[in-house]
This record gives structure tokens, C-alpha cells and sequence, in this order.
């Protein structure tokens, strides 16, 4: 089979690329997505099927890619069929890091759960409705592991979390059920050797094109220039991932019609939600931090933020129950940085200080 355009990958950096095709005019039959998932990029409901199909996009589920060489243009799959492109974006984004990866004993021991990947989320649910009242044991102390200790709460499972897999103490904590969120790492072993990588990652310009013609890399995989900073950064957030995705498609359109878009200038974005609180986060953390608001675990609005601030800029802004107009202000002030003359003023200040910047 020959494609136009083959976006490999079908996570959230696929279906936004998908999205901007078909926003670019993409042909019936010039592009085709392959994803070694059975269901097409879940972020629904902007990206549902329903919305993909009539476009003309081939989906080409379950098919997983077991070798690439970008050289003649061919990817192959574990069944054996051949896909050819004349343009490809690699979006294979990261695969979880697992207990067995550091020789963990009992890593394999059954009711381990992991979270990446849609039939795995159902497993967990399952495990989760066939223990009703349940001991789990979350370890890592991520968003992820945070998130999801809160949904095994609500659940009414009893959770402990746990940030060493071999305590210590000796302990031993009883589970009836163990996920592990330990971090991920980005799927670029198809491409070993045949592409230029940076920091875990493969290289891109501000285009999302990588060191080998035609061939992009968007969302969790690719390092790219971070403009505002002024320095090549990995990102594994979904902003980022529908963001590059976007850039790389409107950048391959443009180049074909012989025209030049902006530069890719991002803004890091992170938000998490846990219970009744939700928090986001912009820019940069790193330098001094000053805390604001109201912490306390007992405070009616839950209020409360912090700033970091380097070379007498604050960088960064994170907020937790913030309005919309709020975490606005907050993004404001991560991209504009304004300059900080006195921590304890900006304390002081706090929410204040972001809204009038
Ligand atoms: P993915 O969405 O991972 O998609 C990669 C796709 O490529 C998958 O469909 C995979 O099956 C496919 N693939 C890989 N290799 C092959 C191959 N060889 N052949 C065929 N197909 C292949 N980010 C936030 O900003 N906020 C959040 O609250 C948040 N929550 C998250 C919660 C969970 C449980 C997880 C796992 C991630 C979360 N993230 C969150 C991170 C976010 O989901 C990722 O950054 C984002 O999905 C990256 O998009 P991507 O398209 O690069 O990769």
C-alpha cells in the first residue's frame, strides 16, 4: 500500500495531525494513519471516528510497526504488509516504563497494572469493579499515580502509595491490586541509527522536520527548539502533542505550496486534576519559588499558587482552583516574565501580582 502522507502513530498527536489534514484540504485516499491500537486516537470527543472517516482517511488499526527504513520510504508490519510514503510524521509517542525494566522481583505477578494505552485502562477497570472494597498499592507519586489514587478512592478502594517499589522498613503492603507510574520513555527504537537524536528524543527544527527529508516527528518523541527559552526540549504533555502536530502539517502544506509558517514558540502548559481540586502550571519551574494563597488543607477555596523566579524574571506560574480569567493571567505572566523587584512583595501579591502584569 502507498500513501501521500502516513502519520505513524494513533495517540493524541495523530489525531490532531489528522485534524489539521483534513483542515488543509488532505485528499480523499492521500493520507493513512497506523496505529497499533484496535481504536482510532481517543481523545474524544474532538478526535471520534466519526469525525475521521469521511475525510477519506485510511485508518489502519491493530498494525503495529516493526521496522522503518526512512531511506527507501517503507514501513513494514508485524504481519509483514508494506506501507510506502512520500511524507511520513513519526508519532509514536512514549511507552511506560515498567516494574520488569529494573528487574523488580514479582514484576510479573498478576494484577500489575501499567496506564498508556486504552485496553489497559479497561483491564484496570475491570480489576477495579471485580474488587469491590479493595487494597491497592499506587506506586509513583506523578500526576499519574496521583490521578489515579484518587479515582481507586472514589472507587472506596483503600490506597496506599508508595514512591520505592522495595520499602525499606521491610514492610510489606497486601494489595489486591498494584499500578505502577513510574514515568515513560519515547518509542524512537524504529528509527536507531537512521535518524539524529537529542536528549531521548529525535531532533526537530522549529517544523517539526527531522534530520531526514520528509520525515516529521511530533508530540511525545520529538525534541525541538523551545524558543521561549532558548534551548531543545522533550515535552510528554497533550498540548504539546496536538500543538506540534499541528505545526508539522501546516509547515508540509505550506512547503508544498511554497510558503513559510511561524516558528514553533511554546508556551509549556500542565494541569492535572485529582478529587474536587485542578491545578495548571506555566512556564518554567525553576529558580526560587514564592508560595501564595491559601494552602491549608482546611481552606474552604483551596486557592493557592507559587511563582518561580530566575535571573530576577518570574518563569513560571502554577495555580491550584483557579477561574479561567485566573489561570489566563497566570499563562500571561509565564510567556511576558515581567521583573520581580521583592519576593516577600510578590507574596504578598500573589494572585494580584499575575493579574495586573
Ligand atoms: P501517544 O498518545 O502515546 O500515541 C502514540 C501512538 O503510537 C499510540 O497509539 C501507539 O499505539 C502508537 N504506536 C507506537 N509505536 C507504534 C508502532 N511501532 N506501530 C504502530 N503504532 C505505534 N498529559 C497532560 O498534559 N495532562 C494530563 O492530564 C495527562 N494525563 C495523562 C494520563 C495518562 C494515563 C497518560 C498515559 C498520559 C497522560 N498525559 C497527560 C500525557 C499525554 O497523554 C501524552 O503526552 C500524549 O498522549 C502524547 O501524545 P503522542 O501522540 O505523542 O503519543
Amino acid at each position: 500500500m502507498a500513501f501521500k502522507y502516513v502519520i505513524l502513530g494513533g495517540g493524541v498527536a495523530a489525531g490532531y495531525a489528522a485534524r489539521e489534514f483534513a483542515n488543509q484540504g488532505v485528499k480523499p485516499g492521500e493520507l493513512a494513519i497506523i496505529s497499533k491500537e484496535a481504536v482510532a486516537p481517543y481523545e474524544r470527543p474532538a478526535l471520534s471516528k466519526a469525525y475521521l472517516f469521511p475525510e477519506g482517511i485510511s485508518l489502519i488499526l491493530g498494525t503495529e510497526i516493526v521496522k522503518a527504513d526512512l531511506a527507501s520510504k517503507t514501513l513494514i508490519s508485524a504481519a509483514g504488509e508494506t506501507y510506502k510514503y512520500q511524507t511520513l510524521i513519526i508519532a509514536t509517542g512514549s511507552t511506560v516504563i515498567r516494574l520488569t525494566d529494573f528487574g523488580v522481583q514479582g514484576a510479573d505477578a498478576k494484577n500489575i497494572f501499567y496506564l498508556r494505552e486504552i485496553d489497559e485502562a479497561d483491564e484496570l477497570v475491570e480489576a477495579i469493579k471485580a474488587k469491590k472494597n479493595g487494597k491497592a498499592v499506587v506506586v509513583g507519586g506523578g500526576y499519574i499515580g496521583l490521578e489515579l489514587s484518587a479515582a481507586l478512592r472514589i472507587n472506596n478502594f483503600d490506597v496506599s502509595m508508595v514512591t520505592d517499589v522495595k520499602l525499606k522498613d521491610g514492610r510489606v503492603l497486601e494489595a489486591d491490586i498494584v499500578v505502577v507510574g513510574v514515568g515513560g520513555k519515547p518509542l524512537t527504537t524504529l528509527f536507531k541509527g537512521q535518524i539524529e537524536e537529542e536528549k531521548g528524543g529525535i531532533k526537530t527544527d522549529s517544523f517539526f522536520k527531522t534530520s531526514v527529508p520528509d520525515v516529521y516527528a511530533v508530540g511525545d518523541v520529538a525534541t525541538f527548539p523551545m524558543k521561549l527559552y532558548d534551548e531543545i526540549r522533550r515535552v510528554e504533555h497533550v498540548d504539546h502533542a496536538r500543538k506540534s502536530a499541528e505545526q508539522a502539517v501546516k509547515a508540509i502544506f505550506a512547503s508544498e505550496h511554497g510558503k513559510s509558517i511561524s516558528e514553533y514558540d511554546y508556551l509549556p502548559y500542565f494541569y492535572s486534576r485529582a478529587f474536587d481540586l485542578s491545578w495548571q502550571f506555566y512556564g518554567d519551574n525553576v529558580g526560587e519559588t514564592v508560595l501564595f494563597g491559601d494552602s491549608k488543607p482546611t481552606s474552604p477555596t483551596h486557592k493557592f499558587g507559587s511563582y518561580w523566579i530566575k535571573d530576577g524574571k518570574v518563569v513560571g506560574a502554577f495555580l491550584e482552583s483557579g477561574t479561567p480569567e485566573e489561570n489566563k493571567a497566570i499563562a500571561k505572566v509565564a510567556r511576558v516574565q515581567p521583573p520581580v523587584e521583592s519576593l516577600d512583595q510578590l507574596a504578598t501579591e500573589g494572585l494580584t501580582f499575575a493579574i495586573g502584569a
